[in-house]
């Protein structure tokens, strides 16, 4: 026959891992959906890598043109040259040819830009490719893990009050009730260790009498400060 304090401490452990469970069906979504966001934003900035990848090799083929276009134009202007016979003529070729020459400096400038990040997209799509990789065969894993323990939550909690009927089958009504209003009174521990002769819940110093009182162990007995059911145990209480 057990003692209702070792049925209480046993209750208490029962009550802890049945809370435990209860904030399990929160957590345990809310830990799979942060897998699976790891997983979805690694392949966002994939097909966003690819896409400026993309632009940017078609901006290079459109600017090389547009310098070839450009460097015949000029090679042509500057033929004319040779046969230029008025100075309004010079003058007017000179001004085609300045900005003929301005705007292939720009479009060069543009393409050395525009080959600086098709090698940046390139560099970064092959980091989030292993990255991808990596992440999805970690996260799978992990998120199979979570399922199964969001899948056997149910039986857990069946099988946990299963052991809690039986134990609060045995221990006596009024101790039973204490239990319970403490705990629902504090939202948790309700059967606490006596630490360096105080009160392991609020800590508040206990008197000599009282301690002999709950050394005696023949009633349970509660911190006049806290409510907390008390207990003495002679390895670690003195
Ligand atoms: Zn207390």
């Amino acid at each position: 026959m057990q003692s209702d304090l070792e049925l209480l401490l046993k209750l208490q452990v029962i009550d802890y891992d049945l809370g435990e469970l209860e904030r399990s069906k929160e957590y345990l979504p809310d830990m799979m959906e942060n897998l699976h966001r790891e997983i979805r934003e690694t392949e966002q900035k994939l097909t966003e890598s690819r896409h400026r990848l993309e632009t940017g090799q078609l901006r290079q083929k459109q600017l090389e043109l547009e310098i070839k276009g450009k460097e015949s134009d000029l090679a042509r202007y500057q033929q004319q040259m040779m046969t230029i016979k008025t100075n309004k003529e010079y003058d007017a070729l000179i001004a085609e040819i300045d900005n003929i020459k301005g705007t292939i400096s720009a479009r060069e400038t543009e393409l050395l830009e525009t080959i600086e990040t098709i090698a940046t997209a390139q560099k970064d799509i092959a980091g989030l490719e292993e990255k991808k990789g990596q992440v999805h065969e970690n996260n799978s894993k992990q998120l199979g893990i979570l399922q199964e323990r969001i899948d056997s939550i149910g039986e857990k909690i069946s099988l946990k009050n299963a052991s809690r009927q039986e134990v609060i089958s045995a221990i006596s009504r009024p101790t039973l009730s204490v239990y319970e209003r403490v705990r629902r009174g504090k939202g948790g521990q309700a059967v606490v260790m006596v630490r360096k002769r105080a009160c392991g819940s609020c800590y508040k110093g206990l008197t000599p009498k009282k301690i002999q009182e709950i050394k005696r162990n023949d009633r349970i007995c509660t911190c006049d400060n806290c409510g907390s059911m008390l207990y003495w145990d002679d390895g670690e209480s003195q």
